[in-house]
């Protein structure tokens, strides 16, 4: 590991991250939302500088907007903190390529978890995106790895593709997003044999999170709870922790 790699990776991470989470509001909105420059989401007063600086300026502003007081969302924040986060990660475990590619799938995930909170929707090209990081960072495990995850995907689509067809037969509603399905199928082209640790992690998660919130439909965004149990059960797995008991 490269010290000065890993501090370089706390502010990239952050602005990059802050990036994703715009990003991901903007889409969950309905707006461009790859392009376009900083602004408030209540007042759309472009953004000086100052208030561009990732965590310090939310934490200065008192989390909301200097022109309008309008509360920030608090998903800018969390994927600036999130983007430092897992950049210093990513960066501490892996070599520099499959480290790059571990980041930047993370703030994909960002922006999909982000976007799933706001409107209870994942975008499809984030999933794609996630699907393509991923299969590049299994083949940086070897073929075998390749092969894992493509069988892995193939099981966990269908698999959860069955689940809400019976859900859906029996109480008429399907209980999990087709969204859902894609971002697990995309994740477990990476996990490969990882997948159902990965699944068992987000469904705990989930439940725990239904318990806590308890909403008053009794849905929670799952988005974000299988983006970060794929995302953690994947850097584990490609930097070695596993072991030789997975490929
Ligand atoms: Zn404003």
């Amino acid at each position: 590991m490269n010290a000065a790699a890993l501090i370089a990776a706390l502010p990239f991470g952050a602005v990059v991250g802050s990036f994703a989470a715009t990003a991901g509001l903007r889409w969950a909105r309905g707006e461009q939302a790859l392009s376009g420059r900083s602004r408030c989401d209540a007042c759309a007063a472009p953004l000086g500088f100052g208030a561009t600086v990732p965590i310090i300026s939310f934490v200065s502003l008192g989390g909301a907007c200097d022109d309008c007081r309008a509360p920030i969302h608090p998903g800018h924040f969390a994927g600036e903190v999130l983007g430092a986060g897992l950049a210093m990660a990513s960066v501490a475990l892996l070599p520099t390529a499959p480290a790059l590619a571990a980041a930047a799938l993370g703030l994909v995930l960002i922006a999909a978890a982000v976007a799933d909170t706001a409107s209870r929707r994942l975008p499809d090209l984030a999933s794609a995106a996630a699907a393509i990081l991923g299969l590049g960072l299994a083949l940086a495990r070897g073929p075998a790895a390749l092969l894992a995850g493509l069988a892995a995907a193939t099981l966990t689509g269908g698999a959860l593709f069955l689940l809400r067809r019976g859900f859906t037969a029996r109480r008429g509603d399907p209980g999990l997003g087709l969204g859902d399905v894609k971002l697990a199928a995309a994740l477990a082209l990476w996990l490969g044999a990882a997948t159902p640790w990965a699944m068992a992690l987000a469904g705990l998660t989930g439940l725990v999170q239904v318990r806590l919130v308890k909403p008053a439909d009794g849905r929670i965004a799952f988005g974000p709870v299988l983006a970060a149990s794929g995302w953690v059960v994947g850097l584990a797995l490609q930097a070695g922790l596993f072991g030789d008991l997975m490929p």
